[in-house]
């Protein structure tokens, strides 16, 4: 038996962004995993640590964060992939603090 068969598979890496057009702002994902999810000035949450693109993969530290926040949000405006998120022009993030 090789070494590469002795060792479990590695988890696959999970991916998240924000539907800002489905959330209600309420709160509770930044609440829940404050290194994943920041609010815009409107209190629109997004993903904090790729400017809601998701693409960076959460950090295994960050993943029970994460499932909370997952299973908290009360419109399921939170996103998951295995795999980074296709590029789209929608949704821009406001930063905190934008003023017009
Ligand atoms: S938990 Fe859902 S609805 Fe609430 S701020 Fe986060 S994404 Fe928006």
């Amino acid at each position: 038996m090789t070494d590469s068969e002795k060792k479990p598979a590695p988890a696959p890496a999970w991916f998240t962004k924000i539907d800002r057009e489905r959330c209600i702002a309420c709160g509770l994902c930044a609440l829940h995993a404050p290194a994943l999810y920041d609010y815009d000035d409107l209190g629109v949450a997004y993903g904090k640590q790729d400017n809601n693109t998701g693409t960076a993969p959460i950090p295994a530290d960050q993943l029970a964060a994460f499932k909370t926040a997952y299973r908290d949000c009360p419109v399921q405006a939170i996103l998951r992939r295995q795999q980074p998120f296709p590029p789209t022009a929608k949704q821009p993030v406001r930063p905190p603090h934008y003023t017009d």
